[in-house]
């Protein structure tokens, strides 16, 4: 794995800036792939696409952040220069409250796409308590059941290829 610059960014509510590392090359070694479709490879780090501010806590879609510019990878806050971006914090993905609460925004008036995308968040969130417990039982709360009965139905005018995820998906709701 080559890391690539720090992408510094403003939140799009309030301007706070934060980072996420971006890539030159991964590759897949040492990947894990879940039954849920995610997957977690240590060479090949996923950026979240939907993130919490930490400064307004207002949550937003990475797409919609401004880009204000990068720094090295290996910039520190003990560096001197662009002294307002090297403060800024690492992105961070929202806990699974606050990606129920998107979700009802979004239902008013966001896109299927991104709706559907939201879901699967959630549902990853919701597993990533699991993950290091795979024989765990997993609880599903009424917001999360719910989140996975509304997933089944996005899920099923997809293409033919969700199919498997879609079996998953019931087979949660199930138990
Ligand atoms: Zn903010």
């Amino acid at each position: 794995m080559i890391p690539g610059p720090k992408q510094i960014i403003a939140c799009a509510h309030c301007g706070a800036l934060e980072y996420y590392t971006t890539l030159r090359s991964g590759n897949t070694f040492g990947a894990k792939l879940y039954s849920d479709g995610k997957q977690i490879a240590p060479m090949l780090p996923q950026t979240p696409p939907y993130i919490e501010c930490h400064a307004c806590h207002k949550t937003y879609w990475l797409k919609d952040a401004a880009k204000v510019g990068t720094l090295p990878w290996s910039s520190s806050r003990d560096d001197k220069g662009e002294s307002s971006w090297a403060e800024a914090p690492r992105i961070q993905s929202p806990c699974e409250k606050k990606f129920y609460e998107a979700i009802e925004r979004l239902g008013a008036d966001g896109s299927a796409k991104d709706l559907r995308q939201l879901r699967i968040l959630a549902w990853h969130k919701r597993n990533d308590a699991y993950r290091k417990a795979p024989k765990a039982h997993v609880n599903l709360t009424p917001l999360a059941r719910k989140n996975m009965e509304n997933l089944s139905v996005c899920v099923w005018p997809a293409r033919s290829d969700n199919g498997c995820e879609l079996v998953v998906i019931l087979k949660v709701i199930e138990k």
